[in-house]
Parts: C-alpha cells; structure tokens; sequence
C-alpha cells in the first residue's frame, strides 16, 4: 500500500481522492522537526507551508513526489528534488481566478476609502463624508500587470469589466502573448511611471527581491494604488512603509509579507492607506476545496495513472522527462 504523508490541513474531498486509490494517509496537523521520522518511507507529502529543506528531504528515502497545496514553492527544496528525480507537483488551476478576486477587491477598497468610511460612520462623524475626498475609481485607469501568468491573466479578465487599460510587464513572454490577451506589454520604467494600479504576479527569487524599493516607488504617480499579493520580499516594506506615510503614492494592499506571521510591532501596522490580510487570497471555501482535490489528484495522477497527469503541474518535468 503507497504512504502519502499530508502535512498540514487539506479539505475532506482531496483526502477521499487518496483513500479511493488505496493509499494510506498520515496526518501531520503540525510540522516540526522531531516528525521527520514519519516521512522515513512515505511515497508522497502533500503540504501546505511546511519548510521541506534538504534536511528533512534527504530522510525520506521512498519519496517520489512533493505536492504543493497551492502554487508558490519556495518553501520546498527544489534542487534536492531535481538532484533526486522526484516530482514537484502544484495546484497549477485552482486558485487564479480566486487572487484575482481578491486583488480587485483590494483595489476597491483602497480606491473607495472603504476602511475609512466604515470608521467614520461608527465614529458618529457622519456628515464629515466630504473630508473622505481622495476617491478615486477604477474606470478607465491604467492598470500594470507585474507577470503575466495564471494569476496576472485571470486579473486582466477581470479588469477588462471595469473597463480599465491594461499594461503587462513580463520580460520572460513573448509580448504577442500579452497582446493575444487584449493587453498592452510595456517596460518596466514605463509602466510604474504610467500606471494607476499595479499589481504583482510574479515569484519571489534572487532577481524579484526587492524589485519594488525606493527607486521604483518614487517613480510612481503620487495617485498610484499597489497590491501585492505574490510573495513578501518582492516590495521592499521598509521603502513601502517611507512611501506610504510620505504620501509618495496614493495607498497599498498587502496579502504578503517579508516575515510571515509579521512582528506584532511591524511598523506598517501604524500606516493608515495601507489593507493587510493574512495570506489568505487563495484561502476561500471554494479554492480550499479545490486545491486539496488537485493537490491530492496530481499524487494520485503520478504515482497510479500517468495518462491523466497534468504535465503543466508537474514543476520539474524537464528534468523528470515527462515532457
Ligand atoms: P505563474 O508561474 O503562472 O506566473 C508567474 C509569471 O511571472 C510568469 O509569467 C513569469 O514569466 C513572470 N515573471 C517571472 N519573473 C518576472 C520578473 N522579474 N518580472 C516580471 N515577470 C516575471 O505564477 P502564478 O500562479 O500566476 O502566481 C504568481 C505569484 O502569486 C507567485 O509568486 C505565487 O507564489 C503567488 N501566489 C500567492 C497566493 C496567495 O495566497 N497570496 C496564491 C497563489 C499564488
């Protein structure tokens, strides 16, 4: 009988998918080191955010598959996995349209001065609406796309019903690509000079870290709107929390950060044109569902039932030969 560890919480319908396939299951809620000793002879882990270095890579000796609840994997050793030939798996089609929802709804709050205009009805200061005068809206606005892949697509959809300008910068795609999508690809120089929201769709690695600092924040307009819901690191929060309180531009929503959990003292905490969620984009009852279904297929899918495998899932599959 195949050994698929999960680690961390997965939904009941992706479960079901392994236990019809006969494979046995072993739960670990919580991760910490002194539990490496269970994935000694698991076929396959599941995980959620669990660090899987080399260190607790190289014990596992039957491994041949890690399956990401989700679509980021800097928190898995890749190269081990490459050294290893074992498969990296994601949840390549479940969660786009689901960050794309939540970046517009980022966008529409921030615009709106939803936060503040909550606050001053509460407050009893009712007839001080007029005061609330930095509303902007979406209409007609130059939007800049930082990546054009599933997310990044799955936002411009959604952006076009707002009838808004939709500007791509991803140096890694054709841009006939980007004007297939009814997009306009632009520099990267250009697009933060041009845009009235921007927002990131890329990964974090050692060219993405602190792509946005100080530099690129002073060349946005004083009117920008930025949201990031790609990976912490990829903003620089020192230079974002100086932007934001120097009013160099308009207002920012985070769902990422630079540590997660942040400090309970981060000092953008103080920061007022600033909307924080807990990475938790993807985190809908819908996405949670179907993520735990594709992450637990694409195990399944691997090991038992090649011909169903979504090769656009599997990370590695140039170095596995599965192309
Ligand atoms: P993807 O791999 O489909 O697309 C990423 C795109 O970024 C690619 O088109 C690539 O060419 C482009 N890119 C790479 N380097 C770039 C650079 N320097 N400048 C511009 N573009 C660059 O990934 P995706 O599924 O769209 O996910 C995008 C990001 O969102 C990832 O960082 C992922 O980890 C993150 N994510 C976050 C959540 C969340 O809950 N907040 C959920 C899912 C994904």
């Amino acid at each position: 009988m195949k050994k698929v560890a999960v680690i961390g919480k997965i939904h009941e319908d992706g479960k079901k998918i392994l236990k019809d396939s006969n494979f046995s299951i072993i739960d670990i809620p919580d991760f910490l080191n002194n539990t490496i000793d269970e994935l000694k002879f698991v076929d396959a882990i599941a995980v959620r955010t669990a660090n899987l270095s080399e260190e607790v890579l190289k014990e596992c000796k039957s491994l041949k598959i890690v399956a990401r609840h989700g679509v980021g994997y800097d928190t898995v050793d890749l190269d081990y996995l490459n050294r290893k030939n074992i498969a990296l798996a994601i949840t390549g089609s479940a969660n786009a349209a689901t960050v794309a929802e939540h970046v517009i709804s980022m966008f529409l709050n921030l615009c709106k001065l939803s936060k503040m205009s909550d606050q001053v009805v509460r407050e009893g200061k009712f007839s001080q609406r007029e005061l609330l005068e930095n509303r902007i809206e979406l209409y007609q606005k130059k939007i800049l796309i930082i990546g054009f892949g599933r997310i990044g697509k799955a936002l411009a959809k959604r952006c076009k019903g707002f009838e808004t300008e939709i500007y791509v910068y991803d140096p890694y795609l054709d841009s006939s690509i980007i004007s297939e999508n009814n997009c306009i690809p632009i520099s990267f120089e250009e697009g933060l000079k041009i845009a009235d929201f921007i927002s990131l769709h890329l990964p974090l690695n050692a060219k993405t870290k602190y792509l946005i600092a100080k530099k690129e924040l002073s060349k946005m307009k004083n009117t920008c709107i930025l949201v990031n819901t790609a990976r912490g690191g990829i903003i620089n929060e020192e230079d974002l929390h100086w932007a934001l309180k120097n009013k160099v531009i308009h207002s920012a929503g985070l769902d990422v950060f630079e540590q997660e959990p942040p400090k309970e003292n981060n000092p953008l905490f103080e920061i007022d044109n600033l909307i924080l969620s807990p990475h938790n984009a993807a985190l809908t009852l819908e996405c949670k569902k179907r993520m735990g279904v594709e992450t637990c297929q694409n195990i399944v899918n691997y090991l038992n039932n090649r011909s169903k495998l979504v090769l656009s899932n599997i990370v590695n599959r140039e170095i596995l030969n599965l192309d």
